[in-house]
């Protein structure tokens, strides 16, 4: 027979608060959905490595699961779904509610951008018979993690008469990787003084390429040449086409599960694809929503949202103000009676580096989506506050419908910091706060998440788009 809570036990309960553990708090039959939800997550992880591959994959299951492409000219009614597309990077999903649309509408904002190594716009040279690419990183990596690591090759050429080539090689089995060479610790003695920022340098990420020359007893550069004879045979590309490229260097890894209980998952750019894919599911999986339902999976947010592919141009604006026309309605009061999730990651309890972290407050892995209430640094700068009432009202959504969730914060006070897409929806005078699932290794070439939180964010994402 089981122990009589005591007075102080009972009253513990009721009163005080503590996040519990997924797997403690979930059903056999719900671990099972998470499961197979995941394995999904993880097919979608090895077919879309960057945030046009993503936008493409989002395109296709947009359409196979009705959505069409917006046509401003046209009278949508509830239920319909409309997609659109800003230059290949970035794609909204839109289903249209019950409600007036004057109403607002219900947002979620996922960055499909990941760091990375960019090549320059001249890229290739060879150096004592040793062909390579210069690269230029994109976002927040720790340089050293990029090296003596499977690498592939993805992007566009646009080619001198217009046309393009997209480029992916070293996701195939049958393909060749590419790798960033490093020093062997044998001749690391000076090496190893150096910082562990400056360990190797931005200037040392090259990319090893090729070895082997064109067959001629003159000219010299024959490897360079040669690579350039590969790629003009397979892509009828020349050295100048690279000016006009976006070529990303990304690792090859495939997305694994993790662990001996197969609890996580290993992936390159879980960050922030992690909150991308559970959103747009929710978005194909809402029927009938009572708000219109507004997914954005965004590019640019790895370096700050700039451009105009990434959250701080109008592109979203814009296509809430066409929907509100459609409806005869005024962009500026839809948006201002709007609502957001910000679904970008939070930097998970990691128990080898506890240091920068404030236990009371970050999230861990296991214990449900995370709820970040602001980001930035150095005293709030960079982000937005989400208000009492929002996170009140979040907080009632997510515990009504049984959604396991925590609260978190990006480490310690002046550990560091960072920021989302967040303060950009809360310009358009949206109400907003950051939704994600915790990440382990955030920003490595190799991320890990727990699988009960990417399923709790779909949940989240879900009740939020069938918020009554
Ligand atoms: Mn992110
Ligand atoms: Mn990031």
């Amino acid at each position: 027979m089981a122990d009589k809570k005591t007075e102080a036990e009972l009253l513990k309960e009721k009163l005080c608060y503590e996040p519990k553990n997924a797997y403690k708090e979930m059903s056999d039959d719900e671990i099972k959905k998470s499961d197979a939800f995941c394995k999904d997550y993880e097919d979608f992880m090895n077919a879309a490595k960057t945030e046009r591959e993503v936008t493409c994959f989002m395109k296709t299951e947009a359409e196979k699961n009705g959505f069409t492409p917006f046509d401003k000219s046209k009278k949508y009614k509830a239920g319909d779904k409309v997609y659109r597309i800003n230059r290949d990077k970035c794609i909204i999903l839109c289903v249209f509610g019950q409600n007036d649309i004057s109403e607002g509408v219900k947002l979620a904002a996922a960055h499909i951008d990941s760091p990375r190594l960019d090549l320059k716009p001249n890229p290739l040279y060879e150096s004592e018979e040793i062909a390579l690419f210069k690269t230029h990183y994109y976002g927040g990596i720790k340089k050293y993690q990029w090296t003596a690591i499977p690498l592939s090759l993805h992007g566009v050429v646009v080619k001198g008469d217009g046309t393009s080539v997209t480029v992916n090689i070293g996701e195939d089995p049958a393909d060749p990787q590419f790798v960033v060479t490093d020093l062997l610790p044998h001749l690391a003695r000076e090496q190893e003084k150096r910082t562990l920022g400056e360990g190797v340098k931005g200037e040392e990420l090259n990319l090893l390429i090729g070895s082997r020359p064109f067959k001629d007893d003159k000219g010299s550069e024959l490897v360079k040449l040669n690579i350039l004879k590969i790629l003009n045979e397979k892509y009828g590309i020349v050295e100048k086409d690279f000016q006009s490229a976006e070529l990303e260097i990304v690792p090859a890894f495939r997305a694994t599960d993790i662990g001996f209980d197969r609890s996580m998952i290993g992936a390159y750019g879980h960050d922030d694809k992690v909150c991308a894919y559970p959103a747009a599911r929710a978005a194909f999986d809402v029927k009938n929503p009572k708000y219109t339902v507004v997914t954005v999976l965004t590019d640019k947010e790895e370096i700050g949202s700039e451009g105009n592919t990434g959250l701080n141009s109008s592109y979203l604006k814009y296509f809430i103000y066409d929907i509100a026309e459609m409806f005869g309605a005024n962009g500026r009061d839809v948006l201002s009676k709007s609502e957001c999730l910000s679904a970008d990651v939070n930097a998970a309890y990691d128990p080898t580096f506890p240091d920068v972290m404030e236990r009371k407050n970050a999230s861990f892995i296991n214990k449900g989506v995370v709820i970040t209430k602001y980001t930035g640094a150095r005293g709030k700068s960079s982000t937005s506050d989400a208000s009492a009432e929002f996170m009140g009202k979040i907080r009632n959504l997510l515990d009504s419908n049984n959604v396991i969730w925590q609260t978190g914060e990006l480490g310690k006070v002046d550990a560091g910091g960072g920021g989302t897409v967040a303060m950009y929806i809360a310009a358009l005078n949206v109400d907003v706060v950051d939704l994600g699932v915790p990440v382990l290794s955030m920003h490595a070439p190799f991320e890990v998440v727990a699988k009960t939180d990417v399923y709790m964010a779909y949940r989240a994402i879900y009740e939020f788009y069938n918020m009554k």
